[in-house]
């Protein structure tokens, strides 16, 4: 069932900059949708609207039925973790967190086992009295989540929580969010520029791009089935390759496929790791670079015309610089005027 309905909601800002385009999405219950874009595609204005800290221009969103779209925050049953996370700190943890109960006149006991919960759901059990400038950055955005929490929002909003953190602690903690969202099965709406975060937290991935959605899908069909060029080339590494169909055979720069549509420009898709490499001396492509991982290797190459593509092999060593290879690809996709046309 759903909970948070969006329905053809537009931001426009002055100087007529179109932010959100008449964006429609339904979030079900327990689920957690990640909005995925590059900078400016709107998925913050997007979640402002939603939290109710940007008044849409046109549209309707509604949680559990009721409109919402015109309340201002404080009325609505959503709470907002911001990648800036403006806690006090002139206040304990205890206190950030009691602020909003309180506000709510909810008893001492009852604020103080509230609090308690939430801090041990966090990982931050017995950091009540410390003050939040003694605190490291993962656990400043924990109490942050926490603040949120500890109100039980219907809804929980999360914008780019982690940007601020180093790698490693993003990985962590966006883990720890996934946990906690799923023992609470809280609806919530993530908005990342991040396509690991994306693919590792969602329930259901919305690509955005200037204000509207490209593709809402589960992670692993976006990734594995993405429908235009662009997601293609947003989601993990892809080379795409322009080229023109004719009798059934695509070409480009001396690299041909059979594909069976009509004639006409095209765009190729394929994964590196379905890019079979072979030497040959009179391959297509020639070896710029090769890097060996360990685990496996990615190798650089260029078409003729100098078009970069990637190839994942498993053996690194059988290629090097200025050598040259054929091409293989074991899966493709093609799209013409962005949609999906072929697939193999
Ligand atoms: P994202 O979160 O995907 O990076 P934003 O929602 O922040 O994208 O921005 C979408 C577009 O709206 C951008 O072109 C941005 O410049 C514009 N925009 C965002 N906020 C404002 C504002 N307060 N005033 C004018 N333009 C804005």
């Amino acid at each position: 069932m759903s909970v948070l309905k969006i329905t053809d909601v537009s931001k426009n800002f002055a100087g007529n900059t179109v932010a959100v385009d008449k964006f429609s999405l339904d979030v079900a219950d327990g689920e957690l949708v990640c909005l995925l874009g590059p900078s400016g595609s709107g998925k913050s204005t997007l979640l402002r609207m939603v939290g109710g800290f940007e008044r849409p221009t046109a549209g309707q969103i509604t949680i559990d039925g009721d409109d919402i779209t015109h309340l201002p925050p404080e009325r609505r049953p959503t709470g907002m973790v911001f990648q800036s996370h403006a806690l006090w700190t002139h206040m304990n943890v205890f206190k950030n967190l009691a602020f909003g109960l309180k506000l709510r006149g909810l008893p001492k006991d009852e604020i103080k086992q509230k609090v308690d919960a939430v801090l041990e759901l966090v990982g931050l059990s017995g950091y009540g009295t410390r003050g939040v400038n003694q605190l490291s950055g993962g656990q400043q955005q924990r109490v942050a989540l926490a603040r949120s929490l500890v109100l039980e929002p219907k809804i929980l909003l999360l914008d780019e929580p982690f940007a601020s953190l180093d790698q490693h602690l993003r990985e962590r903690l966006r883990e720890e969010v996934r946990d906690i969202q799923q023992r609470l099965k809280i609806t919530t709406l993530f908005v990342t520029h991040g396509q690991d975060e994306a693919l590792a937290m969602a329930d259901r991935i919305v690509v955005m791009r200037d204000g509207r959605t490209e593709q809402i899908d589960r992670p692993d069909v976006v990734y594995r089935e993405p429908q235009t060029p662009f997601v293609a080339g947003f989601i993990g590494t892809m080379n795409l390759i322009e080229g023109q169909v004719a009798n059934g055979r695509f070409t480009h720069a001396g690299f041909g496929l059979d594909i069976p549509i009509p004639d006409g420009p095209a765009t190729v898709a394929i994964r590196p790791e379905v890019l079979d490499l072979t030497a040959s001396d009179d391959g297509v492509a020639v070896v710029h670079r090769v890097t060996d991982y360990g685990t496996h290797g990615l190798v650089d190459l260029d078409l003729s015309d100098g078009t970069r593509l990637k190839s994942m092999v498993a053996h690194p060593d059988l290629f090097s610089a200025g050598q040259k290879v054929d091409l293989q690809p074991k899966a493709i996709a093609a799209y013409r005027n962005n949609a999906r046309v072929y697939r193999s």
